[in-house]
């Protein structure tokens, strides 16, 4: 059940200490797009992102969008953010994640990944074996192609709820 289990649940983007995962050693901040940093609808971001991710990259953090969606979708988000994107990530499949860490030529613990879905980001990124920070959904209006991995996720979280692993609302740093 270990992969399941996020390193970090924090409510939202906003809520990350980022000077503490910086101070661990985190260089490289992957974030997911649909329903983390905007909801699925939202085609380009909004002024409270960019100031955030301003505010990282002057921090020294590398950010790089990391999304299953394509590279249409992720086009205004890469240009008004100015940041690098991987789009069709195949999250939980590792091979384009490990493909970027190569490619910016990163390791494991200095890379971490915010997503707001176990099956995908969590599970991904735990296989892979960098830092998983899962956020809660900005939206409940998601697209249908999500409705079996949530399935999943809510039979996840019954489990690691009954063997005391994970609650919903219950953050952490
Ligand atoms: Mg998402």
């Amino acid at each position: 059940m270990e992969k399941y289990i996020p390193d970090v649940y924090q409510k939202s983007i906003y809520t990350i200490d980022y000077e503490k995962l910086k101070e661990n050693g985190i260089t490289c901040l992957l974030f997911d797009l649909d329903n983390t940093i905007e909801p699925y609808a939202v085609k380009n971001p909004d002024e409270k992102v960019a100031e955030l991710f301003s505010r990282l990259k002057d921090m020294g953090f590398q950010v790089i969008l990391f999304s299953n969606s394509g590279k249409k979708r992720l086009r205004p988000f890469k240009e008004e953010l100015e940041v690098d994107c991987c789009a069709s990530a195949r999250k939980p499949n590792t091979k384009k994640l490990l493909h970027v860490l190569k490619e910016f030529h990163l390791k494991e613990n200095e890379v971490a990944i915010v997503g707001d879905q176990i099956m995908t980001d969590v599970l991904g990124g735990n296989r892979a074996g960098i830092t998983t920070i899962l956020i809660n959904p900005i939206s409940v209006r998601e697209p249908f192609w999500t409705i079996p991995n949530r399935m999943l996720e809510r039979r996840i979280m019954k489990k690691l709820c009954q063997r005391d692993l994970f609650y919903k609302g219950r953050y952490y740093e």
